[in-house]
């Protein structure tokens, strides 16, 4: 196929060019020190016009296509039976191969009716890895969510191409422990977003459907990177590399019972999502689930205009050109990083890089934070924001108010889809220079402020 012809050209020069342009405001470094303490050295309390350069996320940040733009001008805004949702269910129903498509506002509203419809209390749900929202959803019902992904995903060197795989063994120990009739679901992550973008292999979605089929199991796929995923699929699994990214997506999608999507990532808008089943009598439940807090079924919670340039979207995406640039963009930096001497999580993911800030700022304690110490670092000699997901994040307490320290202490640089350059790529990487300068830095952040719940958004923290 097309993508034989790779060439460097096509490797890391952008295929497409800017039609409008949004200004990005150039700061000095004392101004970003002062932004920084006004934030409280947290990232997600600075104002997004004081950043440079913004990885605090890919979901929504993507830029629309001018086909997409003129697609807004065509939405159609009538409640009930709009054009844009016939050409929406028309392009998910192929992509799919599911009879019935709902449209929410976003990925968490198709994960709550879903799960709240086949959770409880009782039931337990076994993921590659659950993304925080789909586990919030989960245990909101009552029901347990258990992570078992592969032994190679937990090792930050291994080469394994798919480290996003499931553990075939433990979901079998897990389904004996249990027992089938308490599984709500089996649920796949494609890529594995919680788990460093890494991809999951066919091999191992087919063997999940194997085991799901024999003790009657439903299976979910979390699909919101599916064309990212079917990328790496072509890439390095035996036996896909003639078949296009379009393809691959709809034999991983054809596999399951069901199919949840955030569209603010490959579906190549600022805001939406989908739910897809396969199976009438629930696609009835989610229905009128729908309507009591979406919207009517042609619309669920989105405009006509935004169903319009979704829809455009989920065809662009599965371009051979602009994959091949995305995949390859994100590993550019990573490979960069990693030569720099920047300890990585390896191999480099579909959406983000992962930097391991303990092994990076070894003399800083994990109690102060060697993670918020490089996202705060990056702010201020960049203008780089990025997040830092370690113990600020994951952190708890025990009883003496000793600081329980997260897994790992890692900052991921998430990519947003078509909005930076390669230029600005060769810029974090300058920035890289002066982060290497400091890496003796040997004192790290204290927390002034905390609320109970999801810490990391708004803590204020203080350097030491
Ligand atoms: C972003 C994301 C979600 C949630 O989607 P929202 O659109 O943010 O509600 C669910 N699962 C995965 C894997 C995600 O990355």
């Amino acid at each position: 196929m097309e993508t034989k012809k790779i060439n460097k050209m096509r490797t890391l020069t952008e295929p497409y060019k800017i039609k409008v342009v949004e200004p990005l405001r150039v700061t000095t470094e004392e101004y970003r020190i002062k932004a920084m303490e006004d934030a409280g050295y947290n990232p997600f309390l600075l104002k997004a016009e004081d950043v440079f350069i913004d990885l605090l996320t890919d979901s929504g940040t993507g830029s629309m296509s001018d086909r997409q733009w003129s697609g807004i001008m065509m939405g159609d805004e009538s409640y009930a039976g709009a054009r844009s949702w016939l050409k929406l269910e028309k392009v998910v129903k192929e992509l799919s191969g599911m009879p019935y498509v709902l449209p929410t506002h976003q990925g968490r509203a198709a994960e709550r009716i879903l799960y709240s419809l086949i959770g409880g209390k009782g039931k337990v749900f076994i993921s590659n890895t659950h993304f925080d929202t789909t586990r919030a959803n989960i245990e909101f019902t009552g029901s347990t969510a258990i992570d078992i992904v592969c032994t190679e995903g937990q090792d930050n060197n291994s080469n394994y191409p798919f480290k996003g795989d499931i553990d075939i063994k433990k979901l079998e120990e897990l389904i004996a422990h249990y027992g089938k009739e308490a599984i709500a679901a089996v649920i796949m992550t494609v890529t594995n977003n919680s788990s460093g973008g890494q991809p999951v292999s066919m091999q191992n979605i087919k063997a999940v459907r194997k085991i799901c089929n024999d003790h009657h199991i439903m299976m979910v796929i979390d699909g919101c990177r599916v064309a990212e995923n079917s990328y790496f699929i072509h890439l390095r699994e035996k036996g896909y590399e003639n078949k296009t990214y379009k393809e691959i997506a709809q034999e991983t999608l054809s596999i399951a019972d069901a199919f949840v999507m955030s569209a603010k990532k490959d579906g190549m808008v600022n805001m939406g999502g989908l739910l897809t089943v396969k199976d009438e009598a629930l696609s009835v439940k989610c229905k009128n689930m729908l309507i009591m807090s979406e919207g009517f079924t042609t619309y669920g919670g989105l405009s006509g205009r935004d169903m319009e340039a979704l829809a455009i979207g989920l065809e662009e995406v599965f371009d051979a050109d602009y994959l091949h640039h995305r995949i390859n963009s994100t590993g550019y930096l990573g490979e960069k990083l990693k030569s720099k001497g920047i300890p990585v999580i390896w191999p480099i993911g579909g959406h983000a890089v992962y930097i391991d800030a303990k092994e990076l700022y070894k003399n800083i304690p994990v109690h102060e934070y060697p993670g918020q110490a490089l996202v705060c670092d990056l702010y201020i000699k960049g203008g780089i924001r990025t997040v830092e997901v370690g113990s600020v994040m994951f952190g708890k307490y025990d009883e003496k108010g000793n600081l329980i320290p997260a897994a790992k202490e890692l900052v991921r640089l998430a990519i947003p889809r078509r909005v930076y350059t390669q230029s600005h790529m060769d810029y974090i990487l300058d920035i890289f220079d002066d982060i290497i300068e400091m890496k003796n830095r040997n004192r790290g952040y204290k927390i002034t402020y905390e609320p109970q719940f999801l810490r990391h958004f708004t803590a204020h923290f203080k350097p030491l």
